[in-house]
């Protein structure tokens, strides 16, 4: 293989196609360097094989980063419109799920293939099992590898983050940013179920294992409202998955257990109703019989709605509209979906992702400091920032 390229990309996950494509078609001479054996990893796993690859309703909104205004250029001028246009060319199509979450009908490993072929056609070289593992810079880019040295005039650090380290990934792209001088923010796991204190744990969450519920959960200002899961582990589901990104080690988070009602209210209008029932028998009514029969041994005590006072009503409906619980912390990076952190947004161009004080050098995709919510909103950064940087590598 020749050794020099315009451009050589380290890793063929979702950012590093989508802009082996773009460069690749504008005639750019293309090397992807990739470690695994093959293209595409997170994405064939993804959204249970499906591939949630993209939202309807993506906004700035739907993304952390110490600079929320970063990833407005390139969420604008590539959008997922853009990437449903590039499914159907190859004749795939998706199905609409809840919250605009757009799924691959023909399976995730299509949209990978669909990727290779278009970097196929533009001619793109790829390297497989070839891992990078320094680089230099003189008047090029000089990147040595397990399978020998190459050299560009752009290098693209398409690397991802580090969860999920058993597939290989790694905070390369962080090192790569020190290495130049450029600063980032640490990796931190994100989409990630909760841990609690083995007490806790045993009491209230290891009996509701496999119970789940739709809730709403609040920490640090946010609020979302989807299905929650008690685990044997803790608690997950993709409501808990949504508040972790938000979360900070020693907060609280606040449930609602029963996000359509007035939960004091209600309970006041069923002892004026039904004063007789067990309190069990009436919560079992809106929340999974478990969950129910569980909370009326604790923190509650079952007895007859008519023996509770109205203040006491009160506080059983603070609780059931606002639990508060306090995680010992997440799962980490072994079964985090993504991590919050990477390259810091103020080192890098909003328009083409290449480093401000290091001319040539483009950080895309999950390296980057921009984290999406659950909902295909990952995968839309990691197009959308490769787009970018194909457009001028
Ligand atoms: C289980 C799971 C399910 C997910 N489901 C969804 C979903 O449905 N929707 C969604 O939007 N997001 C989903 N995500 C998140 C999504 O996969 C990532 O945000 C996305 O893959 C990031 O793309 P990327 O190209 O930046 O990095 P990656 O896809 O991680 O690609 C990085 C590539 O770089 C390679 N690499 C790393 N270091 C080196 C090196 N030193 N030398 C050479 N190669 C290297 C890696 O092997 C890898 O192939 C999911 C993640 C996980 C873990």
């Amino acid at each position: 293989m020749n050794k020099h390229f315009d451009v050589i990309i380290v890793g063929a996950g979702a950012a590093g196609l989508l802009c082996a494509m773009e460069a690749g078609r504008r005639g750019r001479r293309v090397l992807v360097l990739e470690k695994a054996g093959r293209a595409g990893n997170k994405i064939r796993i993804s959204g249970g094989g499906k591939s949630n690859f993209t939202n309807l309703y993506v906004s700035p909104d739907n993304y952390l980063s110490a600079n929320p205004h970063f990833c407005k250029s390139a969420l604008a001028r590539y959008t997922p419109w853009d990437f449903m246009d590039l499914l159907s060319r190859h004749g795939l199509s998706w199905e609409e799920r809840d919250h605009g979450q757009l799924f691959c009908e023909q399976g995730a490993t299509a949209i990978v293939d669909l990727l290779l072929t278009e970097c196929s056609a533009a001619k793109v070289d790829f390297a497989y099992d070839c891992e990078v593992q320094e680089i230099s810079h003189r008047s090029q880019y000089q990147v040595n590898t397990s399978r020998g040295m190459f050299s560009s005039s752009s290098l693209v650090i398409a690397t991802g983050g580090p969860s999920i380290p058993r597939m290989g990934s790694t905070d390369f792209g962080l090192r790569v940013a020190r290495q130049f001088g450029l600063k980032s923010i640490p990796f931190k796991p994100a989409l990630v179920p909760f841990t609690f204190p083995p007490g806790f744990l045993g009491r209230m969450l290891k009996p509701l294992a496999g119970v789940s519920l739709d809730a709403g959960v609040s920490c640090n200002g946010r609020h979302f409202r989807e299905q929650l899961l008690f685990t044997h582990r803790g608690l997950s589901g993709p409501v808990i998955l949504q508040i972790s990104s938000y979360w900070n080690k020693g907060e609280p988070i606040t449930i609602d257990l029963l996000p359509d009602l007035d939960a004091a209210d209600w309970l006041k209008a069923e002892q004026g109703a039904h004063g007789k029932r067990q309190l069990k028998t009436i919560l079992g009514e809106k929340l999974p019989r478990r969950l129910a029969a569980l909370l009326c041994e604790q923190p509650f005590n079952d007895q007859p709605l008519q023996n509770l006072s109205f203040r006491h009503l009160e506080e059983i409906g603070a609780i059931l509209n606002g639990w508060q619980l306090q995680p010992s912390g997440t799962e980490g990076m072994r079964t985090a979906e993504v991590a919050t952190g990477g390259v810091d947004t103020n080192e890098l161009s909003s328009r083409t992702m290449e480093a401000k004080k290091q001319p040539g050098l483009y950080f895309i995709g999950e390296t980057v400091d921009v984290t999406g919510h659950l909902g295909g909103f990952n995968f839309q950064w990691a197009w959308a920032s490769g787009w970018s940087a194909g457009q001028v590598v």
